[in-house]
């Protein structure tokens, strides 16, 4: 992996113990699982301090992929998801998932509709969370081969990386994140080969970032939306929820 300035990995943004939604939805949402009337993995989520999520809006960019499983994870991690299919869904948004699918398959339907100026525009300046083909479209560089991209991930990302769809492969990796080693879905997954120096790494596979974040840009080469551990999910969630107090 070629780094062009060694940066070191930090932790996940601080995010204030008093953090959380300040019109009080946190405690609406509280009250709703007290009464039963929400699902047991998502009251669970909720216990686990979830609530402080309950005013975020996350936007799941749903043109292709498994978009449906980011906002289920979002959902049950207690934030407010919608699915983004028109450039127009954009507004009003806290954060955006790009998530896994097939980058090619995505960029035609970017590509019209004045979609991807957009997007360029949006994940510019707003936190965004893309995994995969996400993670593929918001690099600077593609290669094998290159592709057009957003250009907002200082990084370089090999397509296919790994192999063919048999080639795919869950494994456990420690990372920086707080709770010790995760597991992490690789389906025909890229590898970055090269981060700019804004470029944190959380996690590695060989000697290839898994996990990187650079400033409000939190990307994976892995589905973290595929397995019932929602630190990363939490972790972007803080993420906006740290942006959302710097504008306050
Ligand atoms: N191989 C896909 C691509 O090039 C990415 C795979 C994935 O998102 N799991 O877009």
């Amino acid at each position: 992996m070629q780094r062009s300035r060694n940066a070191t990995p930090s932790l996940v943004p601080a995010v204030p113990a008093f953090a959380g939604c300040a019109d009080g939805t946190g405690i609406v949402f509280a009250a709703i699982i007290n009464i039963g009337m929400m699902p047991t993995s998502t009251a669970n989520a909720a216990h686990s301090g979830a609530g402080k999520y309950a005013c975020i809006t996350i936007g799941v960019l749903a043109l292709q992929g498994d978009y449906e499983a980011h906002a289920r994870a979002f959902t049950s991690a207690g934030a407010h998801t919608v699915l983004v299919r028109k450039p127009e869904q954009l507004t009003g948004l806290d954060g955006l998932a790009m998530p896994g699918g097939e980058s090619t398959t995505m960029l035609k339907f970017l590509e019209t509709h004045g979609f991807f100026a957009a997007l360029q525009n949006f994940v510019a300046a707003t936190p965004t969370f893309a995994t995969c083909a996400g993670c593929i479209l918001a690099a600077r560089e593609v290669l094998r081969p290159p592709q057009r991209s957003l250009g907002v991930l200082d990084a370089t990302v090999e397509r296919n990386a790994y192999g063919r769809q048999i080639d795919s492969t869950i494994l456990t990796l420690p990372t920086e994140l707080p709770g010790g080693p995760l597991e992490m879905v690789f389906i025909r997954a890229p590898r970055i080969t090269r981060v700019g120096p804004d470029v944190e790494v959380l996690a590695y596979r060989d000697s290839f970032p898994t996990l990187v974040r650079q400033r409000d840009l939190l990307a994976a080469t892995f589905h973290p939306e595929m397995t019932s551990d929602t630190r990363v999910q939490k972790l972007f969630l803080d993420m906006v929820l740290a942006r959302k107090l710097r504008r306050a």
